[in-house]
């Protein structure tokens, strides 16, 4: 739960009296002024020099205000999240109805106030009355199925301009912790196990958003990977395996999207709290990766004013989601006292000016125009993206559907209703309403309530075949049963609904693994397809005749599973996670920790499989997956030939041709692989090293050229803040997937260094 207990303990330990609910900085601003054309609004001048101009223009209270952020709902809805009974918290009146948060600007010098709404799949509401009704693009999973850094672009590039005319300048997207632990409730939200695939595509995502001239963050920074106690559990892991594995997801969304800013995660991390941790706010982030955004910390992530201040935290969010109002008041006595100094206070400003000017978002002010949403051309952009994320498990024939089919029964999921979406703060209400509001699904509240898009994929299927598509909601096994066994063909939607502050079993909801399991007995044409978080067990797998992921699709959905399932578009996402066959597989077949304890300090050991996560593990431990990870099948098949290697200077690039030998367009994802020799002492056998996704004509050919990052080939030594290339040959594979791979290459390399930013 997002709880929330008005607690004094906290601030009385750093010495400063909780005087107010309402912060004292928190009042509402004097009527906006025009800003004057000053030194600082020269738009010729580079960012850090206008930075610079304003700084030296802020009052002490002025800078206060930047660093101090509000939770943008009312109270009722605040006591409906959570233990908060009695506070009765009014938002700004400035801020936005149901959004995540405001922060105050500065009308006098022009600096604009901060309108805050998450997240990853679109604009988010929190829950209410009246929730903004948006385009939800497919969950992060689902983009990251795409390996299409394209789609993840144009995607980020629709969500944030749904943003900026909803009057939002920071969009609380950009989720890309990596699946550590495939039962976490948040998967859905994030970009897979892999730190380049899962910091490309996200990163990509988040230079779309801000190519609106807005700022989005990356989050949540780190090691958040389970939502069990979360706010207490410390995750533990050596500085050397999360350089190759989570910070590195995080430093490759950096480079590639230019987030402004990082939100600190709500866990500890080696028993530090993520937004007071010094290792890895000041150290990683802006001293090793040189940062110059800023840090804001998760709603109710803040736990002190001195130690956070100092350990790099910039920005407290969604004040009383913290138990104090640690950077109003306390951080303002805090400088005035000098446990924080005043060269931090104006680092903290600075960043966040940076932020808002580096971006356009202080240039480009965001009225509320509603009504220049092209909702038609933003449904076109979430279909493209779910069709592209849409992944072929297994098919023995049965898809494409024949147009030689005359009866379909379509059998469960509320395939009727529409898509099922992923549960929390990021919550997307889509136009059109929750066709599935009456029928007393999921939780009521937080992270609830469980909601539909309307675009129903019986609807979508109807509207494609000359069959006669027949609906059975499952509820009653037998009689769906009966209802399959005269059919050319069935199709069964399973679920697994997932959301914020849960954590999940891997299993599909309701009846739904019983109901395949005596379909697919009683037809052996069964097609099953599946709406899922991440990762789900198969039980019924040998006796189904396919399976399709569809994640959470998003807004259209329902149309994107039709154009797959008839073939109007062929497959072509993969998955970006292993699919264990069973939990012992896992590096922690328990979870850790007691999701009815709000205290327990639960300590999860990461150093278990350390920066061997997912495929990697699978690999050094020779275990067999469900399904692997970067598995897809396509309705047409593809060669692979000329595999090269090249090393200009000390830099590889492996090259190869790519040929759709089938009978149907359709796009391929032709991944490569790299191994070290034993000497350089990996965590696992193989990483992947780069991919491309190569849209094909039947007949066609193209050569593709991976130009693979000296960090995937490197070890990271924590000593010297390096990255090193073991002299020796290295195994280089193409492959359809981490356990199929189709030619192999070795290249020897030569002893490299590079500095703790792979240059
Ligand atoms: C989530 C964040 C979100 C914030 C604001 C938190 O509970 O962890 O991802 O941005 O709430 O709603």
């Amino acid at each position: 739960m997002r709880t929330f207990k008005l607690s004094l303990l906290a601030t009385a330990a750093l010495g400063f009296a909780f005087v107010s609910t309402v912060p004292a900085l928190a009042q509402a601003p004097a009527a906006a002024e025009a800003p004057k054309a000053t030194p600082w609004t020269d738009t010729r001048l580079d960012a850090d020099t206008r930075v610079e101009l304003l700084l030296k223009e802020m009052t002490q209270d002025e800078k206060l205000k930047l660093v101090f952020g509000h939770f943008a709902s009312a109270g009722d809805w605040l006591n409906a999240r959570g233990d908060i009974a009695g506070l009765n918290w009014k938002p700004p009146v400035e801020s936005h109805h149901q959004s995540a948060g405001f922060v105050f600007g500065v009308p006098r010098l022009g600096i604009p106030n901060q309108w805050q709404t998450d997240a990853g799949v679109g604009v988010a509401s929190q829950v209410g009355d009246k929730p903004r009704l948006r385009t939800a693009l497919p969950s992060g999973m689902a983009t990251a199925a795409t390996w299409d850094r394209d789609l993840a672009f144009k995607g980020g590039a629709m969500i944030g301009r749904e943003a900026r005319l909803s009057g939002f300048n920071v969009q609380l997207a950009g989720g890309v912790n990596l699946m550590r632990e495939p039962r976490n409730g948040r998967n859905f939200e994030y970009g897979g196990e892999d730190p380049l695939l899962a910091g490309v595509i996200v990163g990509e995502q988040i230079r779309g958003i801000q190519s609106n001239k807005i700022i989005s963050t990356v989050k949540h920074y780190a090691y958040n990977a389970q939502e069990t106690n979360r706010f207490t559990a410390s995750s533990n892991i050596s500085d050397k395996a999360g350089r190759e594995s989570d910070l590195l997801a995080f430093q490759f969304a950096i480079e590639t999207g230019n987030p402004a800013s990082v939100m600190c995660a709500y866990n500890r991390v080696n028993n530090v709290y993520a937004c007071e941790s010094d290792y890895l706010l000041n150290e990683v982030l802006k001293k090793d990766w040189g940062y110059k955004g800023y840090v804001m910390s998760d709603w109710g992530a803040t736990h002190s004013t001195i130690p956070a201040a100092n350990a790099g935290l910039d920005q407290q969010s969604g004040y009383p989601f913290d138990k104090g109002n640690y950077f109003a008041g306390p951080l303002k006595e805090a400088v005035e006292n000098g446990f924080v100094k005043q060269e931090r206070l104006d680092d903290m400003a600075r960043r966040i000016l940076w932020g808002l000017v580096s971006t356009g978002a202080f240039d480009t002010p965001v009225p509320v125009a509603e009504d220049q949403i092209d909702f038609k051309a933003h449904a076109a952009v979430t279909q493209a993206d779910a069709e592209g994320g849409i992944v072929l498990l297994k098919n023995t024939g049965l898809l494409p559907l024949a147009t030689t089919a005359k009866k379909i029964v379509v059998i469960g999921g509320y395939a009727d209703k529409g898509v099922i979406s992923g549960g929390g703060s990021s919550q997307v209400y889509g136009q059109g309403g929750n066709p599935v509001k009456d029928l007393g699904l999921g939780p009521k509240a937080f992270p609830g309530p469980l909601t539909y898009y309307p675009d129903p994929p019986v609807e979508a299927l109807k509207a494609r075949t000359r069959a006669d598509v027949v609906y059975h909601d499952g509820k009653d096994v037998k009689a769906a049963v009966k209802a399959a066994k005269g059919a050319d063909v069935v199709i069964v939607f399973g679920t697994q609904w997932t959301g914020e502050s849960i954590d999940a079993e891997l299993k599909l909801d309701e009846n739904a693994d019983a109901l395949i399991d005596a379909v697919a007995k009683a037809n052996k044409k069964t097609v099953v397809v599946l709406q899922t978080g991440g990762p789900v067990f198969m039980p019924w797998l040998s006796k189904v005749g396919a399976v399709v992921e569809a994640w959470y699709p998003g807004t259209k959905g329902g149309t994107a599973i039709a154009r797959v399932l008839t073939g109007e578009v062929s497959p072509s996402g993969r998955l970006p996670v292993t699919f264990a066959a069973s939990l012992d597989q896992l590096p922690r077949p328990k979870l850790d920790g007691d999701p009815k304890s709000d205290t327990i300090r639960t300590q999860v050991n990461y150093d278990i499989e350390g920066a061997a996560i997912g495929y990697k593990w699978f690999d050094k431990k020779g275990l067999k997956p469900l399904f692997a990870f970067g598995h897809g099948l396509t309705y047409s098949t593809f060669g692979y030939s000329d595999l090269k290697t090249s090393t200009a200077g000390d830099r590889l690039s492996v090259s190869f041709t790519v040929t759709n030998t089938g009978k149907v367009a359709a796009s391929d994802v032709p991944q490569v692989y790299v191994s070290a020799p034993a000497s350089a002492g990996w965590e696992a056998p193989k990483r992947l090293g780069g991919w491309d996704k190569v849209a094909l004509k039947p007949g066609e050919s193209k050569t593709v050229t991976v130009a693979v990052d000296p960090r995937l080939l490197a070890s990271f030594d924590s000593a010297s803040k390096t990255w090193n290339v073991a002299a020796g040959a290295y195994d280089v594979s193409l492959a359809r997937s981490a356990t199929d791979a189709v030619s192999k290459t070795s290249v020897t390399l030569n002893a490299q260094k590079y500095d703790v930013r792979g240059k």
